[in-house]
């Protein structure tokens, strides 16, 4: 199910150029009605429920409807960011809440090292997997269905 705003929590990011839902969103679905300084998802069916904006808005004034599978009898899920973590808050239809909180990655933004500092010269003849065998705590991969090791 798409994201969608809350109207009398969306304060429109205070007029900045550009608002922080519209900065997050990796398919540029969101926008902000000017005359209203609302913004809305202008193109639902495009929406993966990524939640990059609900995470992101700072008033809390995104959501996103949880699939079946995901909260089979139907719930809000809003997200809160800190500078070290994310807690989760459920509130099921019985009006029951749970809350849980995760750490986040708090690499400063622009310095992740891509692939992770792993070397990333593949060989895709090879049968290990990018980062095996030390990303397995390994000393060697076997190659299925042979006595084939590889350290
Ligand atoms: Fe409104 Fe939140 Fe989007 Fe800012 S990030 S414009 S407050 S919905
Ligand atoms: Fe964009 Fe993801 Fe928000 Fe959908 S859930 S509007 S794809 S940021």
């Amino acid at each position: 199910m798409p994201s969608f705003v809350n109207p009398e929590k969306c304060d429109g990011c205070k007029a900045l150029d550009k608002t922080a839902c519209q900065y997050a969103c990796p398919n540029d679905l969101m926008v902000l009605n000017k005359d209203s300084m609302k913004a809305y998802n202008q193109e639902p069916d495009q929406c993966w429920e990524c939640q990059c904006c609900v995470k992101i808005c700072p008033p809390q004034a995104m959501d996103v409807r949880g699939y079946a599978d995901f909260v089979p009898m139907g719930a809000s899920v809003v997200p809160l960011r800190s500078s070290d973590s994310i807690m989760w808050t459920i509130t099921f239809r019985s009006g029951q809440v749970k809350r849980f909180k995760f750490p986040i990655r708090t690499t400063v933004e622009g310095k992740a090292e891509p692939a992770g500092g792993w070397d990333t010269k593949a060989n895709l003849d090879d049968f290990t997997l990018f980062t095996e065998p030390a990303s397995t705590g390994l000393e060697a991969i076997c190659a299925p269905g042979t006595k084939t090791w590889k350290k």
